[in-house]
C-alpha cells in the first residue's frame, strides 16, 4: 500500500495551495501507492470491488452461432429469392439440431438456440408466410421483406474467444462486469484488499451519538459521515474514540490510529489556540504536502504523511477540517480518488459532469467555492440549483443536496444559464 518514494520530500509548513493544485498533489500521490494484497472472493461478493488478475473466457462467446430471434434458420440466398422452404425440424435454446440444412430446407428455431450448420440467417417469424403442402409445413419469406447473409445471428467468439481477457485488471466490478464474469464461469474472483481507513474526529465539545450532550456540546457526526463515505468509496472504516483536544492524549489517539492504509482526522486544523492536530502530527514526523487549500468549504485541510515508527510502516493522512460540510465536501475532492487508487482502480480526477446553472451565484477572488446544490436531470444537459444553506455548519443543507457546485476561483459572477461543473455525492 504504502511506497517511500510516494511521500514528500520534507515537511512544507505554510504551504496553501490552489484547489487544482491540492487535487494535482493528492492524484500523483495516488499514482505511487501500490494497491493491497490480493485476496480471493465469491462472485456474489465482488460488487465494487477491483479486479487483481484479469478474468479470462473459458470458452468461445456466444459459443455456438446464436440465434438473435425467434423464426426459421434458412439459407439466406434460397430465402431471399422467395423460395418455398420445407419447414425440416425445431431448435429451442437449450438444444442443437443435428444434421446439416440442405437446399429447400429451413428448421424452426428460437431465440439463444444454436444455428444449424448450413443456415447462415434467420428470417423473424413476423416476416414469413406459412402453409401446409403435401402434409409438410413450408415457409416463404413475406412479400417486401429481404434477408442477408448474418441476419440475426451472432456468430460464434464473437464476444469474446477462448482464453481471451475479457475483464482486465484493474476493472471495477459493478453489475455489468459481474454477469460478464458469471457467463465466463468465474465464481471466485482475485480482488485487492480493500484499504483500512482510520477515523478520528478531535475536539473537546463532541460528545458520541448515545450521549446526551451538555448545552455546549455537539455530537460528533463526522465520525459517521466519513465511515459512510468510506464505505461508499470501497474502503473499510474504523471508528476510532473521540480525541479530545491535548497533545499528549492526541498523540496517542493518532498513534493508536495509524495502525491503517490511511488516517482520517476532522477537526483541530484551523488557526485556533485548541486546533492542535498539525502541530501533533508534525511533533510525530509527519510531511505535509499541503496545509490548506484556497476553497470554500474547506480551506484547513491538510494532507500529508506519517513517516514509518516502530515497525509500522509509513501512512498518508488528512487533517479534515471540522465544520461537518467542510469535511464532506473534501472527502468528496481529495479522499475518494486516494482510496480509488488504494482499491487497485485506475488513477481518475473526482468525477464532474457538467450542468446548467439555474442560479445566480457570486464567486469568490482567489477560492474555489463548491456548494452544496441539487442536480435535476433531464436528457439534455441537468440543472444545477445551489440548496439554501447557513455556512459550512449546514449539515441539513447537505442532507438535501445531491451534488456540489464547483466554482473556479476568480469569477466574479456565475450567471443563470451558464454551464458550470459538478461534483456528484
Ligand atoms: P474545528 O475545525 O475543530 O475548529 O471545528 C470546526 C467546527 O466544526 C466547530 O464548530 C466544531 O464544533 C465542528 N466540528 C468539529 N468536529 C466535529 C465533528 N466530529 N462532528 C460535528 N461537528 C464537528
Ligand atoms: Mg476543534
Amino acid at each position: 500500500m504504502r511506497s517511500a518514494e510516494a511521500r514528500g520530500s520534507g515537511p512544507v509548513e505554510g504551504r496553501i495551495v490552489s484547489f487544482d493544485a491540492a487535487l494535482e498533489i493528492v492524484l500523483e500521490q495516488a499514482a505511487k501507492l501500490e494497491p493491497g494484497h490480493k485476496e480471493q472472493i465469491r462472485l456474489e461478493d465482488s460488487l465494487g470491488r477491483v479486479l487483481a488478475e484479469a478474468v479470462v473466457a473459458d470458452r468461445d462467446q456466444p459459443p455456438f452461432p446464436r440465434s438473435t430471434r425467434d423464426g426459421f434458420a434458412v439459407r439466406a440466398a434460397e430465402a431471399d429469392a422467395g423460395s418455398w422452404l420445407r419447414v425440416a425440424g425445431q431448435v429451442k435454446a437449450g438444444e442443437s439440431w443435428n444434421g446439416r440444412l440442405t437446399d429447400d430446407e429451413g428448421i424452426e428455431i428460437m431465440t439463444g438456440a444454436p444455428v444449424p450448420e448450413g443456415a447462415d440467417a434467420v428470417v423473424m417469424i413476423e416476416h414469413v408466410e406459412q402453409q401446409i403442402s403435401g402434409g409438410h409445413k413450408v415457409i416463404k419469406l413475406a412479400p417486401a421483406r429481404r434477408i442477408m447473409a448474418g441476419e440475426n445471428i451472432v456468430p460464434r467468439g464473437s464476444e469474446a474467444q477462448a482464453g481471451g481477457i475479457v475483464l482486465a485488471a484493474g476493472t471495477e466490478l459493478g453489475p455489468a462486469a459481474i454477469a460478464l464474469a458469471a457467463g465466463c464461469g468465474a465464481a471466485r474472483l482475485k480482488v485487492f484488499a480493500q484499504p483500512r481507513v482510520s477515523i478520528l474526529a478531535t475536539g473537546d465539545e463532541l460528545v458520541d451519538v448515545h450521549e446526551e450532550p451538555g448545552s455546549a456540546q455537539i455530537r460528533n457526526s463526522n465520525s459517521y459521515a466519513l465511515a459512510a463515505l468510506v464505505t461508499q468509496a470501497g474502503g473499510i472504516s474504523m471508528r476510532h474514540p473521540i480525541a479530545p483536544d491535548r497533545r499528549d492524549d492526541l498523540e496517542r489517539m493518532i498513534f493508536a490510529a495509524r495502525n491503517a492504509e490511511l488516517l482520517l482526522l476532522s477537526g483541530g486544523v484551523s488557526m485556533g489556540e485548541y486546533d492542535l492536530v498539525e502541530e501533533v502530527l508534525l511533533s510525530m514526523g509527519a510531511e505535509f504536502l499541503f496545509t490548506g487549500v484556497k476553497m470554500q468549504p474547506g480551506k484547513p485541510l491538510v494532507f500529508g504523511w506519517l513517516p514509518a515508527r516502530h515497525g509500522m510502516p509509513a501512512i498518508p493522512f488528512f487533517g479534515l477540517p471540522g465544520n461537518p460540510v467542510s469535511t464532506q465536501v473534501t472527502f468528496a475532492c481529495f479522499v475518494e480518488p486516494l482510496l480509488r487508487a488504494m482499491r487497485g482502480a485506475s488513477v481518475d480526477s473526482p468525477r464532474f459532469v457538467q450542468a446548467t446553472l439555474g442560479d445566480c451565484i457570486d464567486g469568490k477572488a482567489g477560492l474555489t467555492r463548491i456548494l452544496p446544490a441539487r442536480l435535476v436531470f433531464n436528457r439534455v444537459l441537468p440543472e444545477v440549483r445551489l440548496v439554501v444553506w447557513h455556512g459550512s455548519g449546514d449539515m441539513a443543507a447537505n442532507a438535501r443536496a445531491n451534488c456540489y457546485a464547483v466554482l473556479p476561483e476568480d469569477v466574479e459572477k456565475f450567471q443563470n444559464g451558464d454551464v458550470i461543473s459538478v461534483l456528484l455525492k
